[in-house]
């Protein structure tokens, strides 16, 4: 879709205030009948918490401000492909249409590691579209596995 890079434009902003924060540079924007509703980015280090990841947080950004936890109408941006946590969420939120940018060759639940959102499912299906700014998405997170890497040969201490 035409308006599917100004949006991952915006996840990609989410993604370096992630950065910024040291946290792992994940972000997404929630939109809704062509306005964002609610952005986030991952927080995972400064909640301490392991499900505080981009896609989740603007899930529920976005059910808060809808009143409402169908996700009806609604496309999810997020830079890299979501892992099975949130694609559950996504699922269960019913979620309209998923856009994602790099692949997570670890975690990613659309095909990565495994595949749950072209898994037919009885009860809801989402669009997906991938590799909107690929190359971006993955660049982040190159550069901050760089500097964390880099930082921890030269003895600095990471929390
Ligand atoms: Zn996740």
């Amino acid at each position: 879709m035409p308006f599917d890079e100004a949006f991952m434009k915006e996840a990609l902003i989410e993604a370096e205030l992630a950065f910024a924060k040291r946290e792992v540079p994940v972000g997404a924007v929630l939109v809704h009948k062509g306005e964002i509703i609610a952005r986030a980015h991952n927080l995972v280090e400064t909640l301490s918490d392991a499900t505080a990841h981009a896609e989740l947080l603007c899930l529920k950004n976005g059910a808060e401000v809808l009143g409402n936890w169908r996700l009806l109408e609604t496309t999810l941006y997020c830079t890299l492909e979501p892992c099975p946590m949130c694609a559950g969420a996504m699922i269960h939120s019913r979620l309209e249409r998923l856009v994602w940018g790099a692949p997570d060759l670890r975690c990613g639940a659309h095909g990565s590691w495994v595949n749950l959102l072209d898994a037919e499912h009885p009860i809801h299906q989402i669009q997906v579209t991938s590799g909107i700014f690929k190359e971006e998405c993955a660049a982040l997170m190159k550069d901050f596995f760089k500097i964390r890497r880099e930082e921890k040969n030269s003895g600095k201490v990471v929390r």
